[in-house]
């Protein structure tokens, strides 16, 4: 058999991304709120080799609205996609179909896949098959990606198809004769151009000039008068199509008056007065969670590897008579850079489990529609918060995530703004500086420094609103998704994704930043030397003045800036090796040991100055993943180049203020 192509296409929510991990055995972050899945993914069926699924990105239309709308229509009408699979929410059905019917417009095979079959049945309602098929004129099928249920049902639905797919006549949707003549008369004139290159039927380039769809309006040079009054009849039938297709499948009824438990649950979470504080009182307590219960693993690990894993290296060393400066390099400067940075484990993992528990219960979404009302009375976009609260995580999937935001205007802001979001790589930096120096207030001290990121981000969005990407605020409707209880499975998929990045990161950037460090900390032209005339320290020394107001102007502190441009965590493998040198750093840092890191850290910072030293982490130029992808996702150098500028002023100023009005108070 030959290859058969099948594209995943549906509503963000719907379940797409569980079903392709399912039939691929992949393993893609899932998460219950729309915008998740930006780029379409590739994986062949496992259990059957010649089935290549292809998830596209989630869309509620296929006008050309937004970047992602494009990609997936675009990419459905091309050659190689044999059959579209069409997934929806079962559980909404009117919303679910807008989508199916354009999609049997576009002239593919199509197959629905009505997921979350489960939570049908559990609702108790009842969906006729049968009928939903006869209606549509396509084949339907009933699934639960989450438990499999239908999944093989599905793909032998596939290869039947794929089998009888010569046999195929396009389906037409039919609409009232007014409009019936209109797209006859449009579909004529296309059909005289001869488009070169043309892969859309020509009934549906009529259909997308009715709606002045900015794409085919382009291609199509036809002029045409004002269709307005046709492009609304024409969404007002396919509403009316779908409403009655509902009423005749569905065959209990749902009862509509009356409040389900989500509801009431909503009516508290999304409530205008207590939604805000009680979001914040949740993410406090995570910080706390974080640091209480992710700090008992992060005492043990940390002593696991001061107490086993690095003497029991220094001395199979000795025993092999390796020269000094080798031993120096593995201990001081990678043991210390790399463990340093990887005994916060426990406290990332803690974090993302948290977050990930929040988003995939729907919870998230619901902080994002508090904010979508409070924002659009200053003239933002609150489909932006989406990516903002997934940059907790990484700013580099959360940039990505910003394509869901149909008004480039507006995209510009939200990527400009995500890095203050305050990511997981941030974190290690906060738990070593707020132990050591606000110790017992550590989870209020970092909760802050998220507060603040957050409300940089909404301040300079508001500036930037209001001077380089002026427009008006595009409408928005947040849709909530319900309340789910979350998928061990999805979870641990998600907390493994992000732990590995971590564990990866530690094994390779850091790994060469921490080689690199050792090197520049112990030699200058002259070979070997102290630290204090090291190139490290002449580097540092050449920079530090810039800080003195800040409070931080030692070399350590900002040779430890430089470098964590590279990544985040690197700050701390880099005091890790400045201030360790081979000591354990949380050991220090805990106890305080005399003679350990804490007294040279307390030398080197007062708690104000930590505190300015933190502000200007969170909030100073993003490190070269993110920079690089901002260069790709605004295809340009330029804004690439200025978020690292506009972030160090930003961040120089508030370390500055926050630093001064600090001095004067403590
Ligand atoms: P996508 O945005 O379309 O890729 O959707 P996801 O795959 O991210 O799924 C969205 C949410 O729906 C997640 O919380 C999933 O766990 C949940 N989900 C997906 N499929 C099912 C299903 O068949 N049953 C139930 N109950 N939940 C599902």
């Amino acid at each position: 058999m030959e290859m058969c192509t099948v594209a995943l296409a549906g509503n963000p929510n719907s379940g797409k991304t569980t079903l392709f991990n399912s039939l691929t055995g992949s393993r893609h972050s899932v998460g219950n709120w729309p915008g998740v899945t930006v780029e379409k993914k590739h994986g062949k069926v496992k259990v059957n080799k010649n089935i290549e699924v292809v998830d596209l990105p989630g869309t509620y239309s296929l006008t050309a609205y937004s970047m992602e709308e494009r990609i997936a229509r675009n990419y459905i009408v091309e050659d190689e996609v044999d059959i579209v699979v069409n997934v929806l929410d079962a559980t909404n059905l009117e919303r679910n179909l807008f989508l199916t019917l354009q999609l049997i417009e576009l002239g593919k095979p199509v197959i629905l896949a009505l997921n979350m079959m489960d939570e049908v049945e559990k609702n108790g309602e009842k969906i006729s098959i049968k009928k939903l098929s006869d209606e549509l004129g396509i084949p339907v099928i009933g699934i639960s990606a989450l438990t499999g249920d239908g999944i093989q049902n599905l793909l032998d639905l596939v290869l039947k198809t794929y089998n009888e797919k010569d046999e195929y006549n396009l389906k037409v949707l039919t609409y009232s004769e007014k409009i019936e003549s209109r797209i006859n008369e449009l579909t004529q004139e296309i059909g005289k151009l001869n488009l070169e290159n043309n892969r859309f039927p020509n009934r549906w380039l009529a259909l997308k000039l009715i709606e002045d769809d900015s794409e085919v309006t382009e291609k199509i040079k036809i002029q045409i008068e004002d269709e307005g009054f046709i492009e609304e009849k024409l969404v007002e039938e396919k509403y009316k199509k779908i409403g009655i297709i509902v009423k005749d499948a569905l065959e209990t009824k749902r009862k509509f008056n009356e409040f389900t438990s989500s509801d009431k649950i909503d009516k508290i979470l999304t409530n205008k007065l207590y939604g805000l504080p009680i979001f914040g009182l949740t993410m406090y307590m995570v910080f706390w969670l974080t640091f209480n219960i992710g700090g008992i693993f992060m005492d043990l690990l940390d002593g696991y590897i001061a107490n086993t894993v690095q003497p029991g290296i220094e001395s199979f060393l000795v025993s092999m008579n390796t020269v000094s400066w080798l031993q120096s390099l593995i201990i001081d400067g990678i043991i210390g850079g790399v463990g340093g940075v990887l005994m916060f484990l426990p406290n990332i993992i803690f974090l993302f489990l948290a977050i990930s528990l929040l988003e995939d219960t729907g919870y998230m979404a619901r902080v994002a529609f508090i904010l979508d009302k409070a924002m659009k009375t200053i003239g933002l976009t609150g489909k932006a918060f989406i990516p903002m609260i997934m940059g907790f995580g990484c700013n580099v999937p959360a940039i990505i995530a910003t394509r869901t935001l149909e008004n480039e205007k507006d995209r510009m802001i939200a990527i400009l703004i995500n890095p203050f979001m305050s990511c997981g790589a941030r974190l290690p930096v906060y738990v070593l500086l707020s132990t050591a120096f606000f110790p017992g207030n550590e989870a209020i001290v970092t909760f802050s420094l998220y507060i603040l990121g957050f409300i940089i981000a909404i301040i300079m969005a508001f500036i930037f609103k209001k001077t380089l990407f002026a427009g008006e605020a595009t409408p928005f409707i947040m849709e909530l998704p319900p309340y789910r209880m979350p998928s061990v499975k999805n979870i641990t998929l998600k907390l493994w994704i992000q732990v590995k990045d971590y564990i990866v990161k530690a094994g390779s950037v850091i790994f060469v930043a921490s080689v690199v460090v050792w090197f520049i900390l112990g030699y200058n032209f002259s070979g070997a030397v102290t630290i204090n005339e090291s190139f490290g320290a002449s580097i540092g020394k050449a920079v530090a003045p810039i800080f003195i107001p800040l409070g931080f102007g030692n070399w350590q502190a900002t040779l430890s800036l430089l470098a964590g441009v590279l990544a985040k965590e690197v700050v701390i493998s880099n005091m890790a090796i400045i201030y360790g040198l081979g000591e354990s750093v949380a050991e220090a840092a805990l106890e305080g040991s005399a003679g350990g890191f804490l007294p040279t850290l307390n030398l080197a910072f007062t708690q104000v100055s930590a505190y300015a030293f933190m502000v200007f982490i969170l909030l100073y130029t993003p490190c070269v993943a993110v920079i690089g992808t901002i260069k790709r996702e605004t295809k340009s150098w330029k804004w690439a180049g200025f978020s690292v500028m506009y972030q160090l002023v930003i961040a120089w100023v508030v370390a500055f203020i926050i630093y001064r009005i600090g001095m004067m108070i403590f």
